[in-house]
């Protein structure tokens, strides 16, 4: 039987958010197209200044998006080939592919079964294979907040130290999100943002950024971003990007973050009615303890391949759309093959095959939110 025909449910509603803060945003943007100043505008740096101030963090460089905001860090640390960069194997194919492009090797990393983080135990294993095959420098560790949650920092950071690696955070996916009470942004010496238009802060393009607490490092990166100028324009000090942060992308952010908290809020509730709708049919993403995740993406585990597609396609035939983060592990992906030592990561080749995401936005009304729920849930009447 088919269920009453409604509106369908996106995986994302940018039009709708749109509705809300379209003066604003015009607003902002009008303002540009007066001043003309595109390039590096008073925007970007009133954008850094509120973005450092909501996450703590000392200083804050606007970049062009959250991959170049990688890839200047990792430059800024000299990492190039020869080093290893530890970074799990459950994550957005940008985070392996910075180390690569610099001519150093990813080194994948296991993630936890239930809250689809990075494994600190497997880490510590990595760490010991590469040492044992002596061909590779152990450099860096990559950690990510995946979906939204926290990485296990705590935990990152007592190897980082005793292994003597260089420790940052692609919060790509967590702008706004907490770990024991404060923001994400302190948690590494370096954290990389992106504003991609689906992460829970989004541009109308591409853009990114970086945070941290060494005016050292914001020195460098603000050098990096800008063809590694000096301090005047025409002085090259070293080889660098052209990764600025569009000034009209500032201004929309900038409308945007008015409104931000107000979405986290929502995207929490939503998680929460999730956590306790779909629980019986499904298993709901564990929480990580002491934290206030900002819910880029809510992934939930089903039984297998087959009741996954089973799901989906309930979830279709009610109008509902859903997505697979991640259909396959990156150790898996023939790009980075080649790189990959061989050892199998069970979990992240696990979740691969039954992890499903369920749409997650602020738009979604708490009628849609019921519809999405019984979509899950319902059993063996998706014809
Ligand atoms: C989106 C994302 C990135 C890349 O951000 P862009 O702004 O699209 O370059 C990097 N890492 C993770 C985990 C992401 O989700």
């Amino acid at each position: 039987m088919n269920a009453p025909l409604e509106a369908p449910i996106g995986f994302l509603n940018l039009p709708q958010q749109q509705s809300l803060i379209g003066p604003q945003i015009r607003q902002r943007v009008d303002a540009v197209m007066k001043h003309c100043r595109f390039v590096m505008g008073p925007e970007v740096m009133e954008l850094e200044g509120r973005l450092a101030s909501y996450s703590g963090a000392a200083e804050c460089v606007g970049v062009s998006s959250g991959t170049d905001a990688i890839q200047i860090v990792l430059m800024a640390e000299g990492i190039g080939a020869g080093d290893a960069v530890f970074l799990p194997a459950f994550t957005y194919t940008a985070t392996a592919e910075v180390p690569l492009v610099l001519g150093a090797t990813p080194v994948f990393v296991d993630v936890d079964p239930g809250t689809f983080q990075i494994d600190p135990a497997s880490l510590r294993q990595r760490i010991a294979d590469v040492r044992r095959a002596g061909r590779l420098r152990p450099r860096a560790v990559i950690g990510v907040d995946l979906f939204g949650q926290p990485a296990p920092w705590p935990e990152l950071r007592a190897i980082a130290q005793e292994e003597d690696l260089f420790l940052m955070a692609d919060c790509a996916q967590a702008f706004g999100a907490s770990l024991s009470g404060r923001r994400l942004g302190r948690e590494a010496v370096a954290t990389t943002l992106s504003f991609f238009p689906s992460k829970p802060l989004g541009a109308y393009g591409d853009a990114g950024g970086i945070l941290t607490d060494d005016p050292a490092r914001a020195e460098l990166y603000r050098s990096l971003r800008t063809h590694g100028e000096g301090k005047t324009r025409y002085e090259v000090l070293r080889t660098g990007m052209n990764a600025r942060l569009d000034t009209i992308q500032a201004a929309i952010l900038l409308a945007k973050l008015d409104l931000f908290d107000m979405e986290l809020d929502r995207r929490r509730a939503i998680a929460a009615a999730y956590d306790g709708g779909v629980v019986g049919r499904v298993r709901p993403p564990v929480r990580v303890p002491d934290s206030q995740p900002s819910w880029a993406i809510y992934s939930v585990l089903t039984g297998g391949a087959a009741e996954r597609t089973a799901i989906q396609q309930s979830m279709q035939a009610r109008g509902i759309a859903s997505a697979i983060y991640y259909p396959r592990p990156l150790h898996q992906q023939p790009a980075y093959m080649a790189a990959h030592d061989g050892v199998s990561l069970p979990v992240a080749e696990d979740l691969s095959q039954r992890i499903l995401a369920l749409p997650l936005h602020p738009e979604l009304t708490d009628h849609d939110v019921g519809r999405i729920i019984a979509a899950v849930c319902a059993q063996g009447d998706q014809t």
